[in-house]
């Protein structure tokens, strides 16, 4: 991808409340923030979960946004979903759109998107689809691109799952680290607001994505939280706003420093020894498992035996817990040594 250079500041801020629900309302936060934003943003459709809910005050919130744009000098930004949204904002000027992360997850809507902004150089931001799937989000990205959509960003506004957690969507911090690894030129913004569901989180989460080096925060905020009309537990109000941006550690990506370059370095020598061991371990296990293999072959017993996989598993833990390393780490490393390991028996038993 050739991206067009839009963000430049670090952290990049989007602020402004989850849903625009009058024009007062989006006036009075947007005063309050404005010197401490880039970006006002507000829902005027929103995708929600219950049709009994508030569902955005529809077209005429966009007359509101230009007013904002017009009193505060901030740049607006909106949710599109479908190719009308799109055709409204394009014609309200609203500066920015963003696509919510029950669009991405529909390659329908989103070229249906992407087709209506074929032509124009508004800058896209793009939310990660609701469930944990890095292809469709690149996928997503990919079509508005085609469009010619070059003012490109991310935003990571975590996943949904069905495990128990403290946060509404599980953040897996690897996803967005991936899709910088596939998109170098990529920037990506973090949504604390909608991976917390609760405004106590925000700042922790703020700071882990600032420590990530990613590119900005969209902090949906309210003048009064608590009586937001959608959204209120996740909502800060102007004031913890400010407090939340002031109190961001900002680290540098290198040292200026050559001395803790150097040991930096070092450090790292130090790992990749250790790392070259672990190769080296890696063969010898699979010889192992080759000869176990055979063994199994000769003796025609089947490849996978479940109390096996059960023992080992139970004895890595035991291991891991005296160590004091994290219990879910190790299990997911063997359960990939596991897979190879069955994947090589399995080519063995078909020679
Ligand atoms: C929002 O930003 O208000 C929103 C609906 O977000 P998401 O698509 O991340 O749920
Ligand atoms: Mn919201």
């Amino acid at each position: 991808m050739n991206l067009e250079r839009f963000i430049q500041k670090k952290p990049f801020i989007i602020a402004g409340p989850c849903s625009a629900e009058s024009e007062d309302q989006l006036l009075q936060i947007a005063e309050e923030i404005k010197d401490i934003t880039n970006v006002f943003r507000a829902g005027i459709w929103k995708p929600r979960t219950s049709p009994n809910t508030f569902e955005g005050v529809g077209a005429k919130g966009l007359r509101w946004l230009q007013n904002v744009k017009q009193l505060t000098g901030l740049k607006t930004i909106t949710e599109v979903a479908t190719a009308k949204h799109v055709e409204l904002c394009l014609k309200a000027e609203v500066d920015m759109l963003w696509v919510g992360a029950r669009t991405t997850v529909n390659p329908f809507y989103v070229q249906e998107i992407a087709e209506a902004l074929r032509g124009t150089n508004i800058p896209v931001f793009v939310k990660n689809p609701i469930h944990p799937e890095l292809a469709l989000w690149a996928g997503a990205l990919e079509r508005l691109y085609k469009s010619g959509v070059t003012k490109l960003a991310a935003i990571h506004r975590g996943f949904f799952t069905y495990e128990s957690s403290v946060f509404r969507n599980e953040p897996k911090w690897e996803i967005p680290i991936e899709l910088k690894k596939n998109f170098s030129e990529l920037p990506i913004i973090c949504d604390p607001s909608h991976i917390a569901g609760e405004s106590s989180l925000i700042f922790e989460l703020s700071q882990i994505a600032m420590d990530l080096d990613m590119n900005g925060l969209m902090i949906e905020t309210h003048q009064f939280p608590k009586q937001a009309w959608s959204d209120a537990h996740q909502q800060i109000s102007p004031k913890e706003l400010k407090e939340i941006l002031n109190n961001l550690i900002l680290r540098k990506r290198r040292f200026e420093d050559n001395h803790l370059n150097i040991e930096l370095k070092n450090l790292r020598g130090l790992i990749d020894e250790l790392d070259e061991q672990m190769v080296e371990f890696l063969n010898s296990r699979t010889d192992l498992v080759k000869k176990i293999a055979d063994f199994k072959f000769k003796n025609n017993i089947t490849i996978f035996q479940l109390e096996r996989w059960y023992e080992i598993l139970k004895l890595r833990k035991q291991q891991a817990n005296v160590l004091g390393l994290d219990n879910k780490m190790i299990i997911d490393i063997f359960e990939v040594i596991h897979k190879y390991s069955i994947i090589t028996q399995t080519k063995i038993m078909k020679k």
